[in-house]
């Protein structure tokens, strides 16, 4: 089933002289439950198609289809709901909150979306996780990837359909790599969550069910991974 579609997508920065186009008439779709890796050289837009898929960046042209509505023609209500529920976002530097403990940060969506936390949910994360001796600590209290598997919990707390990383282990020696992706691939089967990660390592790409490469803009070759 297809989750997520992209038609002719294109988004250029600025004007005039100092116009940069990021995409340039991008099309793919991608099927509900699938592991995407997204490569591709620095400036390329890689960054930009997430933040586009993900509903906090907006297209200069095109369509973002998902669940078979236009994310782009819902009004400014519909759009912050969108992406709130539907959406994951990891980053390279995490982005959790300091003052708030690492319970706290990850019930942070539940909280802002005005919903009561799912007390199984939030066990069965931090489980996996690996963080039920940390709940009541602070992001400074935390190694390197504890942290990135707080934000993992946080992005993933809604349940949301798609979950998006942008260089998730970028910030991250090897070993806490190595954890962090298969975290990740096991929650996202579990959960039958689609995952899209930008990724500059090569042995993360190659464990995805399809490779993506982004070059100027554009898409360059897109491959499936057989095993
Ligand atoms: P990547 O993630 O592949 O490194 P980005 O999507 O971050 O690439 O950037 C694609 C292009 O768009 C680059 O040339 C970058 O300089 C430009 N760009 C990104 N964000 C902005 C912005 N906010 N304003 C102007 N140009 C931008
Ligand atoms: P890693 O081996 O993952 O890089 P660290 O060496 O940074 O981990 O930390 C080892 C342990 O010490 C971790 O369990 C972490 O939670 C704990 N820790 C690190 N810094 C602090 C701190 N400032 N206060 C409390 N505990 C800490």
């Amino acid at each position: 089933m297809e989750i997520l579609r992209v038609e002719n997508l294109s988004k250029t920065y600025g004007d005039g002289e100092t116009a940069v186009t990021a995409l340039n008439h991008i099309s793919f779709s991608v099927q509900k439950g699938e592991f995407v890796a997204i490569i591709g050289p620095s400036g390329s837009g890689k960054s930009t198609l997430l933040h586009i898929l993900g509903g906090v960046d907006t297209p200069t042209s095109g369509k973002v289809i998902v669940d078979h509505t236009d994310i782009y023609e819902m009004d400014e209500t519909a759009l912050a709901i969108f992406r709130r529920r539907q959406i994951g976002l990891i980053y390279q530097f995490f982005n959790l909150i300091p003052v708030l403990n690492v319970e706290e940060n990850i019930t942070l969506p539940l909280l802002l979306d005005g919903r009561e936390v799912n007390q199984d949910n939030l066990t069965n994360i931090v489980e996996i996780l690996g963080l039920q001796q940390r709940l009541k600590h602070l992001p400074n209290q935390l190694s390197g990837g504890q942290q990135q598997r707080v934000s993992i919990g946080r992005a993933l707390i809604n349940t949301p359909a798609i979950v998006l990383a942008d260089e998730p282990t970028g910030n991250l020696d090897s070993k806490n790599s190595a954890d962090v992706i298969s975290l990740l691939k096991k929650l996202h089967k579990e959960r039958n969550q689609t995952l899209i990660i930008i990724t500059h390592d090569e042995n993360i790409a190659l464990q995805a069910d399809r490779i993506i490469s982004i070059q100027d803009g554009m898409i360059s070759k897109d491959e499936v991974i057989r095993r």
